[in-house]
């Protein structure tokens, strides 16, 4: 059936893969709202075309940052996987859709500057006549997206290409004014991808942080920081106080049982940061009372850590 070959988000033509161990789901691969993994039935919040659109452009940021494929489930279960895909709740990523307008004025321009890959001046494309086009906009109609474009020209941060008959929005390049607001944005949270990792940075945890922590931060769009601490002087310097400031989420491994660590998990939550808690399965039992309280990823090995933590971080961190 031809229904059965387009997107369910954007509508646009898509491999879709029937998944023979889930007899009720589908794999979708949409060149637009990325590889994704819906049950069959479908979920009710997600037939109102407004809410397709709406998961059709939160799914098309997630795959223009780089994030890996999910299983779209009623509710995220951080530590499951189906076919290596993570279980992200749908209401979470409906939710996810910008609310204020400066909010879409933001992402939709950190969504063009990924557009344009690692070549800042190149001519963009977008297909507009097409759904799929217009997601990075976050606005489903064609007519609104010519509108916006103009606006975006007239202050002078994208310079149409192929000026015809009338002005063609559909190819244009972002110029200098454009990658300065860019910058601007990205000095905020909604652009941070600092993630500040706490833990002992002993040779024992060398294979953790390289293989996993290290590998599940980056892989899932962020840039870790660390600060190597001298074991002998693990004073809390400025530094680390003004690197955890700047940090959009942190992740403290409790293994080994630093001070330092329990005191900078505990600064964050204080400013109000999210932070991801782990530890080494032989280190659970010797947790310190105050921390137990949280969900921590408990782990035996690097690539287990990775895994769980990748997990983790795609359905909590948006
Ligand atoms: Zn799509």
């Amino acid at each position: 059936m031809s229904e059965d070959r387009k997107c369910y988000f954007c509508g646009y033509d898509s491999k879709v893969t029937c998944l023979p161990e889930k007899s009720c789901s589908n794999l979708y691969e949409c060149e637009y709202c990325g590889t994704y993994i819906l049950d069959r039935q479908g979920f009710d919040i997600l037939k109102k075309d407004e809410n397709k659109f709406k998961m059709a452009c939160v799914l098309n940021e997630r795959r223009l940052k780089g994030f890996g494929g999910i299983a779209l489930d009623d509710e995220t279960k951080k530590e499951e996987f189906v076919y290596d895909y993570p279980r992200i709740s749908v209401n979470e990523l409906l939710d996810d859709f910008p609310q204020k307008a400066s909010d879409f004025l933001n992402r939709t321009l950190l969504n063009l500057s990924r557009l344009s890959g690692d070549r800042p001046f190149k001519l963009i494309k977008l297909d507009i006549p097409i759904k799929g086009g217009c997601l990075p906009l976050f606005i489903s109609n064609s007519k609104e997206c010519y509108a916006f474009l103009n606006q975006l020209a007239e202050q002078g941060f994208i310079r149409a290409f192929n000026v015809k008959a009338g002005l063609d929005f559909n190819v244009f390049s972002l110029t200098i004014k454009f990658w300065e607001m860019v910058e601007n944005i990205k000095k905020t949270e909604v652009g941070n991808k600092r993630v500040f990792v706490a833990m002992w940075f002993h040779e024992s945890m060398n294979d953790y942080y390289k293989d996993g922590i290290k590998k599940a931060i980056e892989e899932a769009g962020y840039e870790p920081v660390r600060i190597d601490l001298q074991e002998f002087n693990e004073k809390i310097c400025d530094e680390i106080i003004a690197e955890i400031k700047r940090c959009k989420f942190l992740v403290s491994d409790f293994s080994g049982q630093r001070g330092g660590v329990y005191f900078e998990a505990g600064f964050a939550k204080g400013l109000g940061k999210e932070v991801i808690f782990t530890v080494k399965k032989d280190d659970v039992k010797k947790l310190h009372f105050d921390t137990r309280q949280y969900n921590h990823i408990v782990y035996d090995s690097p690539e287990d850590l990775y895994k769980q933590l990748y997990n983790r971080i795609c359905a909590t961190i948006v």
